[in-house]
């Protein structure tokens, strides 16, 4: 099985292409990726300190032709061998989603091959499923360390625009125990950057900024609520409380009374204590719901961590204290990829066959 993912949901264009070998009974062998091609429109958007939907779409437009031929070309294949196409089929930006899917769809077409159509937010997580250990950087070759994991399992996926705790009995069987109630913890890492004036993506440069304020002894200053779950939502995740608090902080630090608050010209101390502060509030948060879920849930054997947000260093230290297998998804796979998108479509084309999305059944 020779699988050709698209992912263009947001502001990643990405192309993957992945080589599946099954035994009789259909469970998994080995998985190669042949091609992780990931071209990110950070620049287009950085200005406007966010994605614009409208500058995405026609971003993923001019680029996924080229983005597909050269990932033909690093996996030395002609579109002849492929046996199916992926793509995300959302949630996410819908002109983005659009070029896509349409393109995937005409490429299944022409080919005469089955179209898998994915859950984005799902995807997230098949990395930390089904590969123990990834590094595109150095190499391309077999992943034969599918995972074995042990169920059932807590998963935690953190991204830009999602938080979602399930609970698995399986790598394709999952109840959701509790998700994001207003803004997601990337999307908070996001505009507290913006809030800073530090740029976007916000996580990696709040992180960076966090870490100073540890070397430098600028912990102590501020302290945000991390927002201990009541009963009804104890695993359910809100940010927006933080994110005004942080912005509260803001205005008393600068002393703008009212317009728009930037904190962008605080000193250098004042910035590390605060981006300190509210890395520890929004990661303990998580902290929190696995906490809960874990006491709730005593049989749970293996914590899954996967999303953009799961490459953030103090957030693996974390949650290593927990006294559970923890597995978090390889770093090169937790912010928008399509290796995942194709991962995703082993996993569910493994379970139930072909995806019912209409898009699915045109042949
Ligand atoms: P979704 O998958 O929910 O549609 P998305 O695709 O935008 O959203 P991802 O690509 O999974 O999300 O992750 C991007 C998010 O991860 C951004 O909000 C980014 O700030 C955050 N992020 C990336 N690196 C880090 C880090 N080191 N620390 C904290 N957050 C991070
Ligand atoms: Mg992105
Ligand atoms: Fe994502």
């Amino acid at each position: 099985q020779t699988i050709l993912a698209i992912e263009s949901s947001c502001d990643e264009t990405a192309v993957s292409i992945l080589k599946c070998v099954k035994d009789t009974q259909g469970n998994i062998n080995s998985i190669t990726i042949l091609a992780h091609e990931v071209e990110s429109q950070i620049e287009s958007h950085a200005p406007f300190g966010g994605v614009v939907p409208e500058l995405a779409a026609r971003d993923h437009l001019s680029k996924i032709y080229d983005i597909t031929n050269s990932a033909l070309i690093k996996a030395e294949i002609s579109q002849k061998e492929l046996t199916a196409v992926a793509v995300t089929m959302g949630p996410g930006l819908i002109g983005a989603l659009m070029v896509g899917v349409l393109y995937a769809r005409g490429l299944a077409l022409s080919l005469n091959i089955p179209l898998i159509s994915v859950n984005h937010v799902d995807a997230h997580l098949a990395p930390a499923l089904l590969l123990n250990e990834f590094s595109p950087q150095h190499d391309l070759g077999v992943c034969k360390n599918v995972s074995q994991i042990q169920y059932p399992a807590l998963a935690l996926t953190v991204s830009g625009g999602h938080c979602h705790l399930s609970i698995l009995s399986s790598a394709t069987s999952k109840s959701l125990l509790g998700k994001s109630l207003d803004d997601a913890c990337g999307e908070a890492f996001d505009k507290v950057a913006k809030l800073l004036g530090l740029g976007y993506p916000g996580g990696p440069l709040i992180e960076n900024l966090a870490k100073s304020a540890e070397e430098f002894g600028n912990t102590e200053e501020f302290k945000f609520p991390s927002k201990p779950a009541n009963r009804e939502n104890k695993y359910h995740f809100t940010y927006s409380g933080l994110k005004t608090a942080v912005m509260e902080c803001i205005r008393k630090a600068t002393g703008i009374k009212k317009g728009k608050i930037t904190g962008k010209d605080l000193p250098k101390e004042k910035k590390q204590s605060i981006a300190y502060a509210f890395q520890q509030a929004a990661l303990m948060q998580l902290h929190d719901r696995v906490h809960n879920a874990i006491i709730d849930y005593p049989d749970i054997k293996t914590i899954l961590v996967a999303g953009g947000v799961a490459q953030n260093k103090k957030f693996r230290e974390l949650f290593s204290s927990f006294d559970k297998k923890i597995i978090f998804a390889p770093p090169a796979l937790c912010s928008d990829n399509a290796t995942m998108i194709a991962l995703q479509a082993v996993l569910s084309e493994n379970s139930k066959g072909f995806t019912d999305h209409p898009f699915a059944k045109y042949n």
